[in-house]
């Protein structure tokens, strides 16, 4: 896999390198490597797994339809973004919360997602994350894309989770189960409302699945997922 190149540029926004291929000046990600290596494919509506064209939904969804009412995802977990992810992740480079929100607002039917939503909720880390990271990436986009409806403490997670990382599916939703509650100051404003959960990386969808389980149960009326990137199914 080839490496990134090093951090290029300090503030988001400001003409300079690209991230990827160093042509200059860009963004921080230039157009061409957004066309070249996130092309917009066909993906499930309810899982944002892709399918092939013309198929409208993925048959494990038909079968079980996901808690999410509309599941959007920019791209697949590879290269470069899973690199400029884990960048902004852990190497705190914040600058590139600009360039993947770019990515997210020109995913099919985010557009309209974010046009309808009243708030958009930020995934939240578990407090100890948090302490770790200092920050909490899926903010960072959510503030991007919608800094006036970004809803920060909507959601709250009120169980520390051991990471995901390693885990099958099955462990995975035990792990979360009960990780959320909506804050409850913030209750009435979720009521009926349509929501845009937001988060950098989806893999079985447990932890997003268990949020809007827990949205569900507190009356919100339509919940999306839009997330920058969804690794491969499992073999
Ligand atoms: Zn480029
Ligand atoms: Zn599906």
């Amino acid at each position: 896999m080839p490496r990134l190149p090093a951090r290029l540029f300090t503030l988001d926004g400001w003409p300079s390198q690209c991230a990827v291929c160093r042509a200059w000046p860009a963004h921080t990600v230039c157009t061409d490597c957004i066309t070249r290596f996130a092309p917009v494919r066909a993906r499930c509506p309810s899982c944002a797994l892709p399918v092939a064209p013309g198929v409208m939904r993925c048959g494990a969804c038909l079968l079980q339809p996901p808690p999410l009412d509309h599941c959007l995802t920019a791209t697949g977990y590879e290269w470069p973004w899973a690199g400029l992810i884990a960048r902004l992740k852990f190497q705190q480079d914040i600058g590139l919360a600009g360039a993947l929100a770019g990515l997210l607002r020109r995913v099919p039917g985010a557009a309209d997602a974010l046009a309808q939503a009243d708030w958009l909720l930020p995934m939240p880390l578990a407090p100890r994350r948090l302490a770790e990271r200092g920050f909490n990436p899926a903010l960072l986009l959510a503030r991007r894309l919608h800094p006036k409806r970004c809803l920060v403490d909507g959601l709250r997670r009120v169980r520390d989770t051991p990471p995901q990382r390693g885990l099958t599916r099955a462990e995975r939703l035990r792990n979360v189960r009960g990780a959320f509650a909506v804050h409850g100051p913030r209750a009435a404003a979720l009521h009926g409302r349509h929501v845009v959960l937001i988060d950098d990386v989806m893999t079985t969808g447990a932890s997003l699945h268990e949020a809007a389980r827990t949205l569900r149960a507190a009356g919100v009326a339509h919940i999306t997922a839009l997330t920058v990137a969804r690794t491969a199914p499992p073999d």
